[in-house]
């Protein structure tokens, strides 16, 4: 680990690190009071009364369940509208650390650093409530159950980008295996679709001694299992990428050695990084089991469920963030190609509607989702800036730092 070697808040708002101490406190009042999923009735509520606090134009709540928008009026001429999101929801995971912000809730913690994408997106949100000094408008959206719950799914059916529409949209994630202060994205694909397929092989079942009399369902799933693996190596392009992954066969009963079942079944998961590969591996997991399994006398049927789309920044949008980064931490700073990872976030779903970005800050630390992580307040401000000055594109801070 190399040492801290620069001031990475160095060029954030002065106004954002005035109010570094408050926003530390808000998200330390957040990890101290952890909600989880799409119920966080505490968290907006606190979200909400501050946007108020700060001079926020309109506060909305009760969107998609809990989630919270709020929209600032730029006082420059302009009909730009941005959104900025943040995730609120901790994980159902009992905290070990013995810090004095510790979770007060058994079983519960902001261990993804939810805690502190709120804060950072609340600094964003003074900030510009404060100074105005862009054109058009800013949607803050704060989003509950982004950990598996589909919460921007949530919020967008209830209208989300209906009644407030944007023409971009950006968020941030903390990330422990990135130093404080460096930042990274790429100009496509962040992170993986997560789906789950099961398959369900049905024969004809009976004495095992008598094989000529029955349709084996168990050895058709061996052949499917085997021939799944054909769609990575011989179907997708292979210069894209994808998983296949069956990881459950079930079928029988351990007792019974001399029962040939009826059934058996196969349970993965597929993970895809672009919305055309994602389409042929839903396609061909069905096509071939289905004919696998009726050349061996047997029916296949195929559900796939769709879970988090890909998370895949649009480049216009992401060169406007990884600039903006460029002129916060300097570009030797800055990683522009950074590597997709299979992990789901569910930015996804917003980034189907709207073009924008997802860039990740470094912060160090234990790694998320750990009983030991907790976001680092250290970064808030050179976040908050990012996301801020993500209103406006670069030429937020020409003017604010006389480069360009
Ligand atoms: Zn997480
Ligand atoms: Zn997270």
């Amino acid at each position: 680990m190399s040492a801290r070697s620069f001031d990475f808040n160095k060029n954030a708002f002065p106004q954002i690190k005035e109010y570094a101490q408050t926003l530390r406190d808000i998200r330390r009042d957040f990890h101290k009071n952890p909600e989880i999923g799409l119920v966080t009735p505490q968290t907006s509520g606190k979200i909400a009364s501050l946007l108020r606090s700060f001079g926020v134009d309109e506060v909305h709540e009760g969107i998609g369940g809990c989630g919270v928008v709020g929209v600032v009026r730029g006082a420059r001429p302009g009909s730009l509208r941005v959104g900025l999101r943040a995730d609120i929801d901790a994980l159902p995971l009992a905290e070990l650390s013995s810090h004095d912000h510790v979770s007060q809730i058994g079983g519960c913690m902001h261990a993804c650093g939810h805690d502190g994408h709120a804060a950072v997106l609340l600094g964003a949100a003074k900030y510009l409530a404060e100074t105005r000094d862009f054109p058009g408008e800013v949607v803050l959206i704060f989003q509950p159950g982004e950990e598996g719950w589909s919460g921007a799914k949530h919020m967008i059916d209830d209208g989300l980008f209906d009644r407030f529409p944007v023409a971009e949209v950006y968020a941030l994630h903390n990330s422990s295996a990135l130093e404080p202060g460096k930042i990274a994205l790429n100009y496509g694909a962040m992170q993986a679709a997560a789906d789950a397929f099961t398959i369900t092989v049905k024969g004809k079942g009976g004495h095992a001694s008598r094989p000529q009399m029955n349709h084996d369902p168990v050895l058709a799933s061996a052949h499917v299992i085997v021939a799944l693996q054909s769609i990575v190596s011989r179907e997708v392009d292979p210069l894209e990428t994808a998983v296949v992954s069956c990881c459950s066969l079930q079928a029988g009963d351990p007792r019974a050695q001399s029962v040939c079942p009826e059934t058996c079944q196969i349970v993965g998961t597929a993970r895809t990084f672009s919305p055309e590969v994602r389409d042929l591996v839903e396609k061909r997991i069905g096509e071939i089991s289905a004919c696998i399994a009726a050349g061996l006398g047997c029916e296949a049927q195929t559900k796939y469920e769709r879970f988090y789309p890909p998370v895949i920044n649009t480049p216009a949008q992401a060169k406007i963030l990884a600039d903006i980064a460029a002129d916060l931490v300097g570009e030797e700073n800055v990683d522009r190609s950074y590597p997709r990872m299979a992990g789901g976030e569910d930015f996804a779903f917003m980034l189907e509607k709207v073009p924008g970005a997802y860039i990740r800050i470094g912060q160090g630390g234990a790694p998320a989702h750990n009983p030991y992580f907790d976001y680092n307040d250290d970064v808030t401000p050179l976040a908050a800036t990012l996301l801020a000055a993500g209103m406006d594109g670069r030429r937020k801070l020409e003017i604010c730092f006389g480069h360009g």
